[in-house]
């Protein structure tokens, strides 16, 4: 009898520079030449969903819907179609924080050139905003735009869809332990054998160090952060997450995390809560059973939502031993 231990079993990884971020792919692969072939497979996965949904490339099909969907009604192509009408979906369960039409003054901003709409601007292109305004024909699979001005942009799910993509694609592949991540969004498959994943939240003010480490697998986690792309002027920071109510960059955030079984749904509500602050993101968290979400507000208080905090302890049983929970074992520091 033999034993079918894999000789060159290892992990194997790649980062490379997508989608204005990073995208990164670390897995576990008991034939290290399949397993770059595998990894290949993603990056052209996240190039291939880049080209159909940045509203940087012209050719892009967004591109083209946002050129012409206030004309006439644009074929979306099933993939497209279905992540705009899950954009749309949250924004009913979020009352509109969530709303892809942002863009009419995200496209304003520029950050590396420190460039930022003025009052004028915003006032204008800010009556572009609502996710009312696109209509969707399941029957056609086409978009339109109620009236012209209005633009989508992805950039707050597309991340999201990614690393989902990513991941999905991995396990179809037979890889049992990896983990996709693109910017703030991660993906996790099974756990880092035998042990959990050590996820960090970056600590949004320390470049480089994180505030909070998480023991998770077989889930994904989202991060939205006011220090990704951002400029400071005058005291005040400009930053990549719009509150569609005003057109302004939200505040009252440094981060918002959100922790759940898909990583569309998280990266959509990390940025949800980040615009819907402390009380009212963690309300909606907790009417989501299987998500959770970890949030730093301006202030750099750390709040989190109730199933990541430690249950009250059972009353203590007077004759047995003691079953209280100390933090330390079942905790965050695992
Ligand atoms: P990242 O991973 O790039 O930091 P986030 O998940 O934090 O992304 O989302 C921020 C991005 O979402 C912005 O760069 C912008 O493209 C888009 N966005 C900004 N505000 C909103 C909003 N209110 N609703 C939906 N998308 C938004
Ligand atoms: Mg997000």
């Amino acid at each position: 009898m033999f034993l079918a231990i894999p000789l060159r079993a290892e992990w194997i990884g790649d980062a490379r520079p997508m989608m204005g971020t990073e995208v990164s792919v670390y897995l576990w692969s008991d034939d290290p030449g399949a397993g770059r072939r595998v990894l290949d497979e993603v990056f052209s996965e996240a190039e291939r969903i880049d080209r159909l949904m940045s509203t940087y490339r012209d050719e892009s099909e967004i591109s083209k819907i946002n050129r012409e969907a206030a004309a006439k009604p644009v074929a979306a192509g099933d993939e497209l179609f279905s992540l705009i009408r899950r954009s749309l979906d949250i924004s009913v369960l979020t009352r509109g924080a969530f709303d892809i039409t942002y863009d009419s003054v995200g496209r304003h901003y520029d950050f590396r050139a420190r460039r930022r709409p003025d009052r004028e601007v915003v006032e204008t292109e800010r009556n572009f905003i609502d996710f009312r305004f696109v209509e969707l024909d399941q029957a056609t699979g086409t978009v339109a735009f109620e009236k012209d001005g209005v633009r989508i942009n992805l950039g707050g799910i597309a991340k999201g869809y990614v690393v989902e993509r990513g991941v999905d694609l991995l396990r179809r592949r037979g890889v049992e332990h990896a983990i996709v991540t693109a910017g703030g969004d991660s993906r996790l498959l099974g756990d880092r054998r035998g042990r959990p994943w050590m996820v960090g939240i970056r600590d949004p003010r320390e470049d480089g160090e994180v505030a909070i480490s998480l023991p998770l697998a077989d889930e994904a986690i989202s991060t939205s952060g006011d220090y990704e792309r951002y400029f400071d002027e005058d005291g005040v920071r400009y930053h990549h997450i719009i509150r569609p109510s005003t057109g302004e960059p939200a505040g009252g955030m440094r981060s918002a995390t959100v922790i759940g079984p898909d990583a569309v749904i998280t990266d959509a509500l990390s940025t949800s809560v980040f615009v819907m602050g402390v009380h009212r993101g963690l309300t909606l968290i907790g009417t989501l059973p299987d998500y959770e979400s970890v949030v730093i507000d301006a202030g750099g208080r750390v709040y989190f939502s109730d199933g990541l905090t430690l249950p009250e302890p059972p009353p203590a049983d007077p004759g047995g031993e003691s079953t209280r929970m100390s933090p330390k074992g079942d905790g965050f520091s695992l």
